[in-house]
């Protein structure tokens, strides 16, 4: 076999919106396609205003300029995530505090960060996990009385929801990934969702290189200059042509991930059984978008077999997250609190299946395949 972890899906019309961006003759950003795939969000997240840009780091290196930290100031995220959520902060200047995940969801345990909020918290980070949502309504409650703000890290989570609300709706900021390993992609890219409305005007003008091009352009202002600070945020309107492609099959998308997912989880509830594997948890209030398939094996060590032997039969399976606090720029600049417990045992154990559309054919092979290396 032959079966790589990843695929980007081509939906096979992208050359075609493409081909209208250059007809347009408009390339740089916020064209008619950029417009267009904003107005999608708008619309399917339910977010006030959402912003494409040209990656979830950087709409994450937005949300860190909106909340106005000063050096010392502290941002709460889970340990295990992808290093882009703490990037954004420590750019700032500001202090990522870890705590730990659930052991179900992988998640960050929100019974956790009341434990973890000093007099120089002034932000969580939920970081949707797989694409299944975090407790948001024990992370808002406790934001709420602690005047936090509340950022979704909702990279892997488009199309989720949480108690039927869309995850990266919920927080006041929340950002997304296009990147070629998600569900929706455009090669590299993002969005920025902004919830709460005091923050759309000055989300623009960051976007835009700290300018305020965007109220210029819209009569509201007669000189167009620098207010802000910022950078250049915004994708090519070639790079937003290819993912309308994607949005409009969005629906389509999701519902054959889940299908491969939902086979996965089926085959895998016999060695579950036995106790020689855990498969993912999905609590009841949240529905996913099979963004991600895992196993988590007994130990480290039985892990990285497991790897090996599907490697020999030509399978990409591969572990995830190397905790942040362990790595040599989290233990500079960030902070631990608590013991961390769950991310240390996790983070070793798990392993990811190849996920992609078109692994439909082949799915059979690869879980017999996976059956017989934990030997059931
Ligand atoms: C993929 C990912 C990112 C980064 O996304 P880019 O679009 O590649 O910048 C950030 N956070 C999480 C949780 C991710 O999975």
């Amino acid at each position: 076999m032959d079966i790589p972890f990843n695929k980007p899906y081509m939906t096979g019309k992208e050359l075609w919106y493409i081909s209208q961006a250059h007809a347009n003759g408009h390339l740089a950003g916020d064209g008619e396609f950029t417009k267009r795939c904003n107005a999608w969000l708008e619309n399917f997240v339910g977010s006030n205003k959402a912003l494409l840009t040209h990656s979830c780091t950087a709409a994450l290196e937005i949300t860190a300029i909106l909340a106005d930290l000063r050096p010392g100031d502290e941002v709460i995220m889970p340990s295990y995530t992808f290093v882009s959520t703490a990037n954004a902060f420590v750019l700032r200047g500001a202090v990522p505090v870890f705590v730990d995940i659930r052991a179900d969801t992988l998640n960050i345990d929100e019974l956790l960060i009341e434990e973890a909020i000093t007099e120089k918290t002034r932000a969580i980070v939920a970081v949707h996990y797989a694409g299944v949502g975090c407790e948001m309504d024990t992370i808002m409650e406790i934001a709420r009385k602690h005047d936090l703000l509340v950022i979704e890290d909702n990279a892997q989570g488009l199309g989720s929801t949480y108690k039927n609300r869309p995850l990266g709706s919920i927080g006041d900021l929340g950002t997304l990934s296009f990147h070629e390993t998600k569900n929706i992609i455009s090669g590299e890219g993002g969005a920025l969702l902004v919830n709460s409305p005091r923050f759309g005007e000055r989300a623009e003008m960051i976007r835009e290189k700290g300018t305020n091009r965007s109220q210029f352009f819209r009569g509201l202002v007669d000189k167009y200059t620098w207010v802000e600070i910022g950078s250049s945020y915004l994708p090519s309107d070639l790079v937003a042509a290819f993912l309308w492609a994607q949005m409009e099959e969005a629906d389509t998308i999701t519902q054959r991930r889940l299908n491969i997912w939902n086979t996965y989880h089926q085959w895998f509830a016999s060695p579950e059984e036995k106790g020689k594997v855990r498969r993912p948890v999905i609590p009841p209030e949240c529905k996913h978008n099979a963004h991600m398939y895992y196993l988590l094996l007994p130990d480290l060590e039985q892990r990285n077999t497991f790897i090996q032997k599907l490697k020999e039969q030509g399978i990409g399976a591969v572990f995830h997250y190397v905790p942040l606090h362990d790595s040599p720029v989290g233990q500079k600049c960030g902070r631990v609190s608590g013991e961390l417990k769950n991310t240390k045992n996790l983070s070793g154990r798990l392993v990811r299946l190849p996920l992609w559309l078109g692994l439909e054919q082949q799915q059979a092979g690869v879980i017999e395949q996976v059956l017989k290396a934990l030997g059931d």
